[in-house]
């Protein structure tokens, strides 16, 4: 093997480029994967704006975390993995020590291991991910599927914090891919799904996804059309996927006496919503936040796609390969309402 790759590095606010960097070496316990894919993600885009993220990358830094792809080299003391196979490795993996993973909550883990550089020929998939959070492919599941897996899990988790029942009316606000997870998952659950969003091809892609009701943001006051389909009573869940104090204060309002909100959608640093606590208090409404993941919702999550509910045919509309990183990255920057791009190193 050549010892130089083509890599994304990220330098900072909208700064990146495809170049020449150094295939990355493993040490013990580690793995080489050869990417195959690599998906965009909404955080991705938000890292890219911001040029940081507190907790997951520190530039200038190889960059991207939804892959899969083939072990290319296996170091010494790793037994579950061989040259050769195919595999999707999660961005993170808990300590399983910590105050934290003790009580379950592997996902707020005080050493939470981060691993980016998936826009590149090759990842080195550090030991701790490799024992805790990288899964081999069936043969049956291609790789844009498998590397659906970690933005899967954590909406599997979001909706089972959330406890919707069968039957439930769940209100999702914000229709780009999570949501879409969402939608999806709600109706495979059983739920009635009232779809929020702001591009009529977003929810004409809900629709198709099965959702019930859908609800154009822009042309009605959303709280008011959601009582309308309820009886006035409001929706038994809400989830908000879009991250802004606006949507936050319409998930809560939104929800019927005794319901539940899940705040998925994570706000600009500082950001304060208005929550009227009479409604909060009097209405008994539960809220929740769900961020990232654990290992078993990884788990859960290629379950979900080795069976084919979620596939990539669905949720990965455009295909590039990696030099045109900058480009998809400004793309995806300026437009809303579309879904992941596939990028081919
Ligand atoms: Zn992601
Ligand atoms: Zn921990």
């Amino acid at each position: 093997m050549n010892n130089h790759m083509m890599a994304a590095v990220l330098y900072g606010k909208e700064h990146l480029h495809v170049e020449p960097v150094a295939v990355p070496t493993i040490d013990s316990g580690d793995i080489l994967v050869r990417v195959k894919v690599a998906l965009t993600c909404g955080t991705d885009v938000k890292v890219f704006r911001r040029g940081y993220h507190a907790r997951m990358i520190v530039p200038p830094a190889v960059f991207g975390h939804e892959l899969a792809g083939d072990v290319v080299a296996v170091s010494e003391g790793v037994a579950n993995f061989s040259i050769g196979q195919r595999v999707v490795a999660s961005n993170s993996a808990p300590c399983d020590a910590c105050f934290f993973c003790r009580r379950g909550l592997q996902n707020l883990c005080e050493d939470l291991l981060f691993n980016n550089g998936a826009y590149a020929e090759y990842i080195r998939i550090p030991a701790r991910i490799v024992q805790k959070n990288t899964y081999l492919i069936p043969s049956h599941v291609g790789y844009y599927d498998a590397a659906l897996v970690e933005p899967l899990a954590c909406v599997v988790r979001g909706f089972e914090e959330t406890a919707p029942r069968p039957g439930d009316t769940i209100a999702i606000i914000g229709l780009g891919s999570i949501g879409l997870m969402f939608v999806k998952l709600a109706k495979l659950y059983g739920c009635r799904v009232i779809a929020v969003g702001r591009r009529k091809t977003q929810l004409e892609r809900a629709a198709v996804l099965g959702a019930d009701d859908l609800i154009v943001a822009a042309e009605s006051d959303p709280v008011k059309t959601i009582r309308s389909l309820t009886h006035g009573r409001g929706a038994d869940v809400a989830i908000e996927a879009v991250g802004k104090p606006q949507t936050w204060e319409w998930a809560a309002n939104m929800v019927r006496r005794g319901g539940t909100v899940n705040f998925f959608g994570g706000c600009p640093n500082d950001s304060k919503v208005n929550l009227d606590t009479a409604l909060l208090h009097y209405s008994e409404i539960t809220c929740k936040a769900s961020f990232h993941h654990t290992p078993a919702y990884i788990r859960k999550a290629l379950d979900l796609v080795c069976a084919g509910h979620i596939t990539a045919s669905f949720f990965v509309n455009r295909e590039e390969p990696l030099a045109n990183l900058l480009e998809v990255m400004r793309h995806l920057m300026s437009h809303n309402g579309h879904l992941k791009t596939a990028i081919v190193p």
